[in-house]
């Protein structure tokens, strides 16, 4: 049974690291097909005013929040949620599980040649870890039919998609039944950093609920989606 919170509007699931891969691992056998978000608070923020955006954070299966400021709000929700679950982390713990598995992973999304650096990287740290297919993120509408075709036939169970936020979740929504995939992960930038292109915050960051700021240094261009947070913060006490 799915234990829900709401945090302005989107329902997160309170499971903890350890409960959510385990809920990957059982999309996998169940027969069905799975969409799976981690959203932060900017994406919730977007999902105020993207009605599309929440309907389908309401449909996916596993919801769980990537962003420190989500596990604070949820102080003020329904059942407050144990602790962060980035998406980038719930991926590498299922790859560790799935590693010497027949499962199969498709990488979709990030600039050329990235999802295929970071398929060859991750086959490497994960030995065993099968990734049967990879395309870039920067195609034309035409472009799509391929795309979906070369996914189902790749036989992946498991699809990555890194177009980054809202984006990556209409696609997947739109397209789901077309890849035969049966979970289905809106990634964000995850290739950028599993290819080495791109750094995560150093632990401590982490530690201290701190990799916001650490990717606002690293990356100002941020800045814009980044002035959402304080909105966020606002509206969340208003609304207490
Ligand atoms: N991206 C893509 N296609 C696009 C736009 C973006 O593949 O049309 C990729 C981009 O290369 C990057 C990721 O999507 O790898 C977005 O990363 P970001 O860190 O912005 O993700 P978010 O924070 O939105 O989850």
């Amino acid at each position: 049974m799915r234990k829900i919170t709401h945090v302005l509007g989107v329902p997160f699931d309170t499971y903890t690291m350890k409960e959510a891969v385990d809920r990957v691992m059982s999309f996998l056998s169940d027969g069905g097909q799975h969409i799976v978000c981690t959203p932060n608070p900017e994406i919730v923020m977007e999902a105020q005013n993207d009605k599309e955006l929440m309907e389908i954070l309401k449909a996916s299966d596993l919801v769980i929040p990537d962003g420190i400021g989500v596990v604070w709000a949820s102080k003020y929700s329904e059942i407050k949620i144990k602790e962060r679950v980035p998406g980038f982390d719930l991926t590498q713990n299922v790859f560790e599980k799935i590693k010497d598995t027949d499962y199969k992973v498709y990488f979709f999304g990030g600039a050329p040649g990235v999802a295929n650096e970071a398929s060859k990287k991750m086959m490497k740290k994960y030995e065993g870890l099968k990734i049967v297919g990879t395309r870039n993120g920067y195609f034309k509408k035409e472009d799509e039919k391929d795309i979906v075709a070369d996914i189902k036939n790749s036989g992946a169970d498991i699809l990555l998609v890194g177009l980054g936020a809202p984006k990556q979740e209409k696609w997947i929504y739109d397209n789901m039944r077309f890849t035969g995939a049966k979970v289905l992960i809106g990634v964000g930038g995850s290739f950028d950093v599993m290819s080495g292109n791109l750094k995560r915050a150093p632990k401590i960051f982490c530690k201290l609920g701190l990799e916001w700021f650490y990717r606002l240094i690293t990356q100002p261009t941020r800045i814009k989606r980044m002035m959402r947070l304080p909105k966020f913060v606002i509206k969340v006490l208003k609304e207490k």
